[in-house]
């Protein structure tokens, strides 16, 4: 599964990947959570592995 880039230090999950297109097998969700990002890395969803990465100049 490929990394989210996303341009805030906090990333909403809810398991679904925020791409309706997703045929994986996790596209029924999981509880929407919200994971804070270091300033420079990855964070993991504890739910289903999905990784975000912070991209500040993300357009
Ligand atoms: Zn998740």
């Amino acid at each position: 599964m490929e990394p989210m880039h996303i341009s805030e230090l906090a990333a909403r999950c809810d398991g679904k990947g925020g791409d309706i297109n997703a045929t994986n097998s996790v596209n029924n969700g999981h509880p929407t959570i919200y994971l804070h990002l270091p300033p420079k890395g990855v964070v993991h969803c504890p739910y289903c592995s999905r990784s975000f990465v912070f991209k500040i100049n993300l357009k």
